[in-house]
């Protein structure tokens, strides 16, 4: 039987409601069978002493999906040595849930436009069917663009602009999401300055970076 996963990577720092809206919206186009969290635990567009450590963002992630019956958390990035390269992870995946698993990597439309800087990152489209999630600020027209400049010119987009095929890569979606103008950064920022989070993540997160006092006074939020 055909297993459809959704992976959705990042740093996490900490998970808000626009990941959640977005993972929960995607589950439901697509209808995944599962939805897998996977936090970065060293990535290399962050220095790692910017960000809060690896197990924070997990146990915050591992807060936040508990309810929610097909929303797993991933700690396979914190396993494997060295930093965290995403076409990596996608392998390891792959091999974890076996041949019949199809892997849908959802990305939002910010992280997508750069994705010529993450290592290998070609291979990231014979490794999963990428899912773009729109995001405030960035513009759609950008998908297109950017397959047919970085990836490959043989992408062909359907009448309805959500889809695009290759003739030997894997397909890329268009998500129509829900516009959440929310960010870990406007998080970090608020919280250190002692403003109030609430409604921006879940009551178990907002408890979890009181109790730890995870941004307070930070120098740089936006790190
Ligand atoms: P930061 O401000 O620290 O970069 P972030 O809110 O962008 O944090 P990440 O952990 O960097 O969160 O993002 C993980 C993934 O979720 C990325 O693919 C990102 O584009 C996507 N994402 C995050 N927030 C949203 C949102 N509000 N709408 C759509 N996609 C989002
Ligand atoms: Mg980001």
């Amino acid at each position: 039987m055909l297993k459809r996963i959704g992976v959705m990577g990042g740093t996490f720092d900490p998970v808000h409601i626009g990941h959640l809206r977005m993972a929960e919206e995607a589950l439901e186009a697509f209808g995944f069978d599962e939805l897998l969290f996977i936090p970065a635990a060293d990535p290399p567009h962050k220095t790692e002493k910017s960000l809060r450590a690896f197990e924070h963002r997990l146990r915050m992630l591992e807060l936040a999906v508990d309810a929610h019956p097909k929303f797993r958390v991933s700690d396979i990035e914190g396993r494997l040595p060295g930093k965290s390269y995403t076409v990596i992870t996608l392998g390891r995946l792959q091999e974890e849930y076996g041949p019949e698993a199809e892997l849908y990597f959802l990305v939002g439309l910010d992280a997508f436009v750069e994705l010529d800087t993450w290592w290998n990152y070609r291979e990231l489209f014979e490794r999963a069917r990428m899912v773009v999630l729109s995001r405030p600020g960035y513009e759609e027209e950008d998908v297109g663009l950017f397959l047919a400049r970085k990836v490959s010119p043989f992408y062909e987009m359907d009448r309805n602009c959500t889809s695009f095929t290759h003739p030997t890569l894997l397909p890329v979606y268009c998500m129509k999401n829900t516009h959440l103008e929310i960010s870990s950064t406007l998080i970090r920022r608020l919280s250190s300055r002692g403003r109030s989070i609430r409604y921006l993540v879940l009551p178990e997160v907002l408890r979890y970076i009181e109790k730890n006092k995870l941004y307070r006074g930070l120098s740089n939020p936006v790190q």
